[in-house]
């Protein structure tokens, strides 16, 4: 008779299957059980036909990676445990010594940084381009060129790339491009139709929703180069938690809701403070006189509710440093796409390529995250904050 502490583990009782609900399962593992020797032999971790490994897929992380293929309009998913693993997934399959990578100057800033670091001591080099000017690209795309990043709009500056035309110029010149789509999130355009051969999001910002969770996702449509990023995704060990993946699921499906609730809020708030005195210039691609506007309507059919404001002149650093203080309801603190607002105050100049003399702002520049909180007391909260700028 065997104790009931080994029972406690190897219980005969299993639920009757044909269980539904509205939310997928959780399902947690590092073992997966095989059912005998042959199936271990037989085992295959690429296909998605079984499970093998918690690190290779679950029910559940299967399941997001299915829905946010869908979204994308993409055939395949990888899920990495942030965005910026969904970076350094695709740059790390498919450079290597000797390779060159692409990189627009107003990219989410880690995505350089990863450049700058980890490849370059691996002998990847890099360069900078200037994602508003399509000849600068194909100027600088050689022989060694074997990626281009891709990202609209441009962090922080907001400016919106011509990325039809850059991603035609990748195509022609047999270049492989990856889109950073985090911002779009699937809804506002699509990165495959726009021409990306890969697309990226960090599921942080708005599949996420909460502020709570980091998750990044690579998608593709083409067999040869999700195996080859599956590959590295594989050997480097890069996992999501179940639970994770649960969260992000549960808040998929109310995504597009407050993406376009986001998105208004922000354009109501953005459009206040353009007609405010202490506001230099406006950075949202959806206002006609923002970088890139023509870009934005020709792509788009939604923005994300994050836009960026460069103070008139006259504030300096301390002013504006004393507004962002002085905002009770925006918090202060990085990422977007949650139900708290936020804003970041950014001092442009050294974060962009001297070389290529992008920055235009000569004010201090402050990037807000609109959040789900009533529209008339964020603008409140602004107007009181305005001020403290003295
Ligand atoms: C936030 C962000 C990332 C990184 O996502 P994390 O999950 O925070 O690592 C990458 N790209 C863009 C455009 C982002 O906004």
């Amino acid at each position: 008779m065997r104790k009931p502490i080994t029972d406690l583990i190897h219980h005969p009782y299993t639920p009757p299957p044909g269980f539904s609900a509205p939310q997928p399962g959780v399902f947690k593992a590092s073992t997966v059980i095989f059912p005998n020797v042959a199936a271990m032999r037989a085992r295959d971790w690429q296909h998605k036909a079984g499970y093998t490994y918690g690190l290779h897929g679950t029910p559940t992380t299967f399941t997001l990676e299915e829905r946010i293929a869908t979204l994308e309009g993409g055939k395949h998913c990888l899920l990495v445990p942030s965005g910026l693993a969904a970076i350094a997934n695709v740059s790390m399959a498919l450079l290597k010594a000797g390779d060159e990578v692409l990189i627009p100057d107003n990219a989410y800033g880690p995505n350089k940084a990863l450049a700058d670091g980890e490849l370059k001591s691996w002998g990847i080099t890099h360069q900078i381009y200037d994602a508003m000017n399509p000849a600068d690209l194909q100027a600088r795309i050689g022989p060694n060129t074997k990626l281009v990043w891709l990202e609209a709009p441009g962090s922080v500056t907001m400016e919106f790339v011509p990325l039809r035309e850059l991603a035609a110029i990748c195509r022609e010149r047999g270049v492989t491009s990856a889109l950073d789509s985090t911002w779009s999130a699937g809804i506002a355009f699509n990165g495959f139709d726009a021409g990306a051969d890969i697309v990226v999001h960090a599921l942080t910002k708005y599949p996420s929703g909460g502020g709570d969770v980091l998750m990044g996702a690579v998608v593709t449509r083409d067999d040869k180069l999700h195996r080859q990023l599956n590959l590295t995704h594989m050997r480097v060990g890069w996992g999501v938690g179940a639970n994770d993946a649960e969260t992000i699921l549960r808040s998929l499906s109310t995504m597009a809701v407050r993406y376009h609730a986001q998105d208004m809020a922000a354009r109501e708030l953005a459009a206040w403070l353009q007609g405010r005195p202490e506001i230099g210039q406006l950075l949202h691609p959806a206002f006609e006189g923002s970088p890139g506007h023509p870009h934005w309507r020709e792509l788009c059919t939604a923005a994300a509710g994050l836009f960026s404001v460069v103070f008139d002149a006259r504030y300096g650093t301390a002013q504006v440093d004393a507004f962002c203080d002085a905002l009770e309801l925006f918090k202060l603190g990085y990422s977007w796409g949650g139900p708290v607002s936020l804003a970041v105050p950014y001092d442009v100049a050294p974060m962009r390529s001297a070389r290529l003399g992008t920055c235009p702002y000569k004010g201090v520049l402050v990037r807000f995250s609109v959040g789900l909180e009533a529209v008339d007391d964020l603008r409140a909260d602004l107007e009181q904050a305005l001020g403290a700028l003295g």
